[in-house]
């Protein structure tokens, strides 16, 4: 399984070379591949999905769904709590039950419902190869059952909004929105097993903070939570099985 990084950067202001683009996330295995999210910094990029089989979407925030507008090459995939809060796009739109488990061609995939946001219901995504499993879920405030839902998953990729709970911002427009700090999140590695950590959806506190500091507390948060942690960049590619070797 290979994964490709497209964009980086949460529903925030801030935008640096690192992190320019809204959370994206391109993976394929073998001809199959797949793309989650695409928010309003993709509304121009729509043909890039030309060959894609389908395009998941986690939630309804326009950093997530923003770049639908215009309708997109492939098509969409998400759960109907999800649906329910999109805009009317010209989509060709696929349910998701909850906890099922889908075959798109060489991959398998299960939306698990996670808890956001009260307005726009999210999921993560648990996709499999027949080699490898990960669990991936750009905005989350509580994961429900981490052990079972993180069972013999490979790599979880999740929110970086917040790095540790001492730095919870809140926006005026951000009240019924909630994102766990990285900290939560490597508890529940730790709880379920989980090796392996990289953060996405990058907030304020790392799209401007300081590289050499931010990954000084990255790699302590590495060690104490023995979860191997690193933070992606646009663009960031990783052929999953070499880099689960090497890390
Ligand atoms: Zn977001
Ligand atoms: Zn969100």
């Amino acid at each position: 399984m290979k994964l490709i990084f497209l964009g980086t950067r949460g529903g925030i202001k801030a935008r640096s070379r690192k992190h320019y683009r809204h959370t994206s996330l391109l993976i394929y295995h073998g001809a199959t591949t797949i793309v989650i999210d695409w928010g309003s910094d993709w509304a121009t990029k729509a043909s890039l999905l030309t060959l894609v089989q389908g395009l998941f979407i986690t939630h309804a925030h326009p950093d997530h769904i923003g770049g639908l507008q215009q309708g997109i090459p492939c098509p969409m995939y998400t759960t109907k709590d999800v649906e329910d809060t999109m805009p009317h796009y010209p989509l060709s739109q696929h349910t998701l039950t909850p906890s099922l488990v889908y075959q798109i061609g060489s991959l398998t995939i299960t939306a698990i419902p996670v808890e956001h946001s009260l307005r726009a219901p999210a999921v993560g995504y648990r996709i499999s190869s027949t080699a490898h499993t990960i669990f991936y879920v750009p905005d989350i405030a509580l994961l429900p059952a981490p052990v079972q839902t993180l069972a013999n998953v490979d790599l979880y990729i999740g929110d970086g909004a917040l790095i540790s709970r001492h730095m919870l911002l809140r926006t005026k427009d951000h009240t019924l929105t909630g994102h766990a700090p990285i900290t939560d999140q490597l508890s529940w590695c730790q709880e379920a097993g989980v090796q392996h950590c990289i953060i996405t959806h990058c907030g304020t506190e790392i799209v401007r903070g300081k590289h050499s500091i931010i990954d000084k507390r990255i790699n302590e948060l590495s060690t104490l939570y023995g979860v191997t942690t690193r933070i992606a960049y646009d663009g960031m590619t990783i052929d999953l099985g070499t880099y689960l070797r090497r890390s």
